[in-house]
């Protein structure tokens, strides 16, 4: 039996994830991107959309290498967070 490898932690978690972001009222797009920092056909994207008053939230994490961006709100007022800290977020410890 070979030595198990570390995961990264999206990995590792990555039941976990996908199940705080439906928790959380998320959906994932249908549709994966092609990550533009390691390029690999892994980057997906969830969304939560806003209720009254409040901003939705974008979410789009690559499953790869772990980049993960935010973005707040809708329309011009829309914040980018990049780093995303995906896992603190969620508040699963890693
Ligand atoms: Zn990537």
């Amino acid at each position: 039996m070979g030595k198990k490898f570390p995961l990264p932690p999206w990995l590792e978690h990555a039941a976990m994830v996908k199940k705080k972001m439906k928790e959380r009222g998320f959906k994932m797009a249908d549709r994966v991107q092609i990550c533009e920092k390691c390029e690999e056909y892994a980057e997906e994207t969830w969304s939560l959309k806003g209720g009254q008053g409040m901003g939705g939230r974008d979410i789009c994490a690559c499953m790869n290498c772990g980049r993960a961006r935010s973005w707040k709100g809708s329309g011009p007022s829309r914040i980018v967070e990049e780093p995303f800290d995906l896992m603190g977020f969620l508040g699963i410890r890693t």
